[in-house]
């Protein structure tokens, strides 16, 4: 995309967006699914006067962002070799490749034991972790649901048929009421962001939109909830 990346401080806390010019005379301002934001004036327009209507509409873009509850821009990609660091449960491993014939992932202290026939071949050891994720986050995830149901029995929710996988742009959704979905990267947060995420794809089993009721429910499913939103805000996300 051409243009130009701005980035300005409201209320101690930054906003970033891309600056387009085009022939226009109007300043239009919009959100993407991905939660960047996307400014387009007028080729003339003064980036004083862009950064004063930015912050003008501040509010409203947060609102935007959250309202699509979907994961920040992604970090760059990994190289996948020793010594870099990647996380599970909102906990930071370095990796340790090593070469063999057999493949395998193994959890040691504050490394992360990958080996694979080529420990060069970075593609080998992305599957190999990616596979490792998939398997922990399908045990977790699924874990982490059944014991919030438990734990609200009273609130007689359905038991939702749970599918864990890549989701590119969101952290969870629910369909029809009774499926789930949750992203596997999920398994790299910590453990309150998880049970923030389930929490909030359980009350809309119920409340689809997110009115009032919806906010009500998911306090009394996870009350904790608003720091850990805050906090899965805050986490930077994989490319995949
Ligand atoms: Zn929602």
């Amino acid at each position: 995309m051409q243009g130009e990346q701005r980035s300005i401080e409201v209320s101690g806390r930054s906003i970033t967006f891309h600056l387009k010019r085009a022939d226009r005379r109007t300043l239009s301002i919009t959100v993407e699914p991905d939660r960047r934001v996307v400014v387009t004036a007028p080729k003339e327009a003064d980036v004083d006067l862009v950064d004063k209507r930015v912050r003008r509409r501040a509010q409203w873009i947060r609102r935007q962002q959250k309202h699509f509850e979907s994961l920040p821009p992604p970090m760059p990609p990994r190289r996948w070799i020793s010594g870099e660091t990647h996380r599970y449960l909102g906990r930071q491993y370095r990796l340790k490749v090593t070469s063999a014939p057999e493949t395998s992932v193994r959890l040691a202290g504050r490394f992360f034991d990958v080996v694979v026939p080529d420990g060069s071949d970075a593609q080998a050891v992305s599957a190999a972790m990616n596979a490792w994720y998939a398997t922990h986050a399908r045990a977790i995830l699924r874990d982490r649901l059944l014991r919030m149901l438990q734990g609200s029995a009273w609130l007689r929710l359905p038991v939702p048929q749970l599918t864990v996988r890549r989701m590119r742009l969101r952290w969870g959704s629910t369909t029809a009421g009774l499926r789930v979905c949750l992203n596997v990267e999920l398994v790299k947060m910590p453990l309150g962001c998880v049970d923030y995420v389930i929490a909030h794809e359980l009350a809309h089993l119920k409340v689809q939109n997110h009115g009032a009721p919806f906010w009500r429910l998911l306090g009394r499913l996870y009350p904790e909830w608003e720091r850990w939103r805050d906090r899965l805000d805050q986490q930077e996300v994989d490319s995949l």
